[in-house]
């Protein structure tokens, strides 16, 4: 599938955690800047 320059550029880019420098996916920005693991290891 192709994708124009124009829509290309409208994508933002991954977010990476804040902690571990992992990018995370997008169903995780309700998380804030930490990804799944990093969110975990702080309720412990
Ligand atoms: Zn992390």
């Amino acid at each position: 599938m192709l994708i124009k320059s124009t829509e290309f550029f409208k994508t933002l880019p991954p977010k990476k955690c804040v902690e571990c420098k992992k990018t995370m996916d997008e169903q995780h920005e309700c998380y804030g800047n930490h990804c799944n693991e990093c969110m975990s290891n702080q309720l412990k």
